[in-house]
């Protein structure tokens, strides 16, 4: 399919404000799933994704090329696009974060692995729930892909923060991994669960929040995760659980946010 095509399906399909977006990016079309299964169509509520008939993960129709992703990611697109969302600014989000998700994750993070210990979030964004378990005496480091935001939450917290996907290579392994809103980012899930693995200490664990959903009803009524342009994977349980088992992990449901699962993953 041609790329003219691509974005007329796209811009068919979509809210006016994303137009902008979708004329700076370049896509191309969905060949298979992540876990090599055969994609088919899925529903008419969701011309821009495709259903994997092996695993039932639900990958975007025409995938953002890497190039166009990483200009998304580390530039002002990222901010207007939020903006495009009604999303909190970093500040509002700063102080925001703390009335709800916060207490919730660090219960659960303690619950996983008390500290002292050390933490690594990877897309912490405004950096709050860092800059809380540092108060709670966790050893913490942080990745942002935006360039300006690592450097300003690193200033504003005290805790490192890298820009990147992931800490240098160099970098020492951690002792619980946080994935929040990031896993369906991901365009390489297969290699971002390597990569994850690859930091996390022997008995090491790993906190994941993100949208999972296994009935077409609950993709309706949660129709507002699918953001084609940066939701690239909707999970449903047994795609996101395969993902990980394929890895050497374990995932299993410690609570639920925002209607959606929170994941603690430990290796078998
Ligand atoms: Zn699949």
């Amino acid at each position: 399919m041609q790329e003219a095509q691509i974005k007329e399906i796209l811009i068919a399909n979509t809210n006016a404000a994303l137009r902008p977006f979708i004329e700076r990016m370049d896509f191309e079309p969905a060949t298979h799933c992540w876990c090599g299964g055969v994609l088919e169509h899925w529903s008419p509520e969701f011309e821009l994704y495709l259903q994997c008939r092996s695993c039932g993960c639900k990958p975007v129709r025409f995938r953002p090329t890497v190039e166009s992703l990483a200009r998304f990611y580390s530039s002002s697109y990222w901010y207007e696009y939020q903006q495009v969302h009604k999303c909190p600014t970093v500040d509002e989000r700063f102080e925001g974060d703390m009335l709800d998700r916060i207490p919730l994750y660090i219960n659960w993070l303690r619950g996983m692995r008390p500290p002292p210990c050390k933490v690594l979030e990877i897309g912490c964004g405004n950096g709050r729930l860092l800059f809380e378990l540092k108060q709670a005496g966790y050893d913490c480091t942080g990745v942002e892909m935006d360039k300006g935001l690592a450097a300003l939450v690193t200033k504003k917290t005290g805790v490192p923060v890298h820009h990147g996907s992931f800490p240098p290579d160099n970098d020492p392994v951690y002792d619980l991994i946080v994935i929040i809103d990031v896993l369906e980012h991901a365009p390489d899930q297969i290699n971002f669960v390597k990569n994850v693995k690859s930091r996390l200490s022997p008995a090491g664990k790993v906190m994941v929040h993100c949208p999972v959903l296994d009935t077409l009803e609950a993709s309706v009524q949660f129709r507002h995760m699918f953001n084609p342009l940066s939701h690239l994977w909707i999970h449903t349980s047994a795609s996101f659980n395969k993902l990980w088992l394929d890895a050497g992990f374990k995932a299993g449901k410690v609570g639920e946010l925002f209607n959606m699962p929170v994941y603690a993953i430990g290796k078998i």
